[in-house]
């Protein structure tokens, strides 16, 4: 779940440096990755939700099915976009198509940060202006308390936990970034929304010896990302939803005054109106041109044992989701049954939409998620990392989602949460669903991410060869700033080069 707050200046000496440390990580990291097989099974999220209730089974779609809108993809954005849908108006019928089982996706397999926008207050603003920039965060304020009081009420055991997100510097070049939020917080009026904390206050919530400082957003969850995803599966089929898994969807024509969606299985739905919610397999669907509006990246993470006691002793029992300040950044939580699920340092981008081995089975991204653990947390050298899986997310040009209705004003779209979604998916639920039934002049379809256009990323094979470029710069770079290393001035320069080109993108 990278972050939107980032470090502008330059590193200062690091007191706190451990000698031998690099070396030990490198050896746990051995260690750990000779016994994990990221992508052989789901991740560990998903198997759990699927113990605890596997679902009532979906049938496969008949041969003339109707339905008022189909939506393809039964992630967070999709099945939100089927509940708000049939909160508007209880009688329509909705069908939602996914070639996986819902929630398979990136929804039942991310980090849970359950997170307003409010550390995206600076990307907002700086993209729409300080009125839209502050609507939007407001229309999203809030939204860990919805999401759990919807859980509460509907009986969705989602582990839900509010104890914040705590965005803290791991390094020197990371301290006071998150200056620059609550300068423009105050101005706007909204500074209640985050609480800096010294870094006693840091180590009072979590004693690993590499936290410094940080700014917590308490207002912010943290869920069982698959738990959720599969609660609001069964809520959606009480309410009488129709989904279809294992049912890829192969494309969509304009048919009369409606679309047809064609599948793999071979029946078509015939619809009103249609909502593609594809993450990042929306840059492979044909039509639409998504591709040059997204980069298809991976995000990994792994899992310890349960260890409950040693969580105690590191005093980190408040739930407190903890991202640092690095671009490719790490992000780690505790579970509910006391274990740390430890995400990100860097995944790889896809080609040209393409999904493949990246997405799922590389250990080279999942190694770069036990390296951040076994940096953060060397009294846990003893503590075994069980699994390791990856997922997609769909990189936007600006870090923002974008949301829009295609030529014929019957199919509608929203991707780019770029791989922050599992609050703003609830709000890219309820846009979808109102484009979706031409409600134009809600307050959610006024707001600025409806019909923008960011800068497009540039076409084929370059895409693929300036991401992976960059990403491996990327990651150098701010392996050195961990470790307390030199920065060459190549190397400086090549991580700015999106931000030159105009893509709010990677360390400034
Ligand atoms: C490892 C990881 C960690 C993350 N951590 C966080 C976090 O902590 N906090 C946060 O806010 N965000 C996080 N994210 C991002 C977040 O998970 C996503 O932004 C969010 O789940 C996107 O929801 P979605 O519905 O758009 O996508 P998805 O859940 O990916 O749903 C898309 C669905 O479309 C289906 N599909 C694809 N092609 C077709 C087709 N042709 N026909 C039918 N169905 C199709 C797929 O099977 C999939 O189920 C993380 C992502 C990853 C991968």
């Amino acid at each position: 779940m990278p972050t939107a707050a980032r470090p502008t200046h330059r590193p200062a000496p690091d007191p706190d440096r451990r000698p031998g440390d690099r070396a030990r990580v490198r050896r746990m990291v051995a260690q750990d990755m000779a016994a994990l097989r990221p992508g052989d099974q789901r991740g560990w999220w998903l198997r759990d939700a699927l113990t605890a209730d596997p679902g009532a089974p979906c049938p496969t779609p008949a041969w003339d099915a109707t339905a008022d809108v189909v939506i393809v993809g039964g992630g967070y954005a999709g099945m939100w976009t089927a509940w708000w849908l049939t909160e508007q108006d209880p009688a329509a019928r909705v069908t939602i198509l996914d070639a996986d089982i819902a929630g398979g996706g990136a929804s039942g397999r991310n980090g849970g940060f359950l997170t307003a926008w409010w550390d995206y207050l600076p990307a907002l603003v700086g993209t729409f202006g300080d009125e839209a920039g502050l609507a939007s965060a407001m229309a999203l304020d809030g939204v860990a308390d919805w999401i759990g009081a919807w859980a509460d009420r509907h009986g969705v055991d989602a582990k839900w936990r509010q104890g914040g997100t705590l965005v803290a510097s791991t390094s020197p070049v990371q301290d006071d970034a998150w200056e620059g939020i609550l300068d423009l917080a105050t101005r706007l009026g909204v500074r209640d929304r985050y609480l800096p904390l010294t870094r006693a206050e840091v180590q009072a919530r979590c004693a690993s010896p590499v936290l410094r400082g940080g700014l917590l957003v308490p207002g912010d969850a943290q869920v069982q990302p698959a738990r959720l995803a599969r609660g609001l599966r069964r809520v959606l089929l009480e309410r009488g939803v129709t989904i279809h898994e294992g049912t890829r969807a192969t494309g969509i024509r304009m048919e009369g005054d409606g679309v047809r969606v064609t599948t793999a299985l071979g029946p078509s739905i015939r619809a009103s109106h249609a909502v593609l919610a594809l993450n990042a397999w929306a840059a492979g669907w044909p039509g639409g041109g998504f591709g040059r509006r997204m980069i298809t990246w991976s995000s990994y993470m792994v899992v310890t044992e349960p260890v409950p006691d040693r969580l105690a002793e590191i005093g980190w029992t408040g739930g407190e989701a903890i991202t640092d300040l690095r671009f490719t950044n790490h992000y780690f939580r505790t579970t509910h049954d006391g274990r740390i699920a430890f995400g990100g340092g860097g995944g790889r981008a896809g080609y040209g939409g393409r999904m493949g081995s990246w997405v799922e089975h590389d250990r080279g991204s999942a190694a770069l998620a036990a390296r951040g653990f076994r940096r953060l947390f060397p009294m846990l050298d003893d503590v075994r990392l069980v699994d390791a899986w990856g997922g997609p997310i769909d990189i936007a040009p600006n870090h923002l989602p974008s949301f829009g209705t295609l030529e014929g004003g019957r199919i509608h779209w929203g991707h780019g949460f770029s791989g922050t979604g599992v609050g703003p998916t609830w709000l890219g639920g309820k846009i979808l669903a109102a484009l979706a039934q031409d409600r134009l002049d809600d307050p959610v379809t006024r707001l600025p991410m409806v019909g923008h256009q960011a800068r497009p990323f540039p076409p084929e094979p370059f895409r693929f060869l300036g991401a992976r470029v960059i990403r491996e710069s990327i990651v150098a770079k701010e392996q050195r700033d961990d470790e307390g290393g030199y920065v060459p001035p190549p190397l400086r320069w090549l991580v700015r080069l999106p931000r030159a080109m105009g893509y709010d993108l990677g360390p400034e």
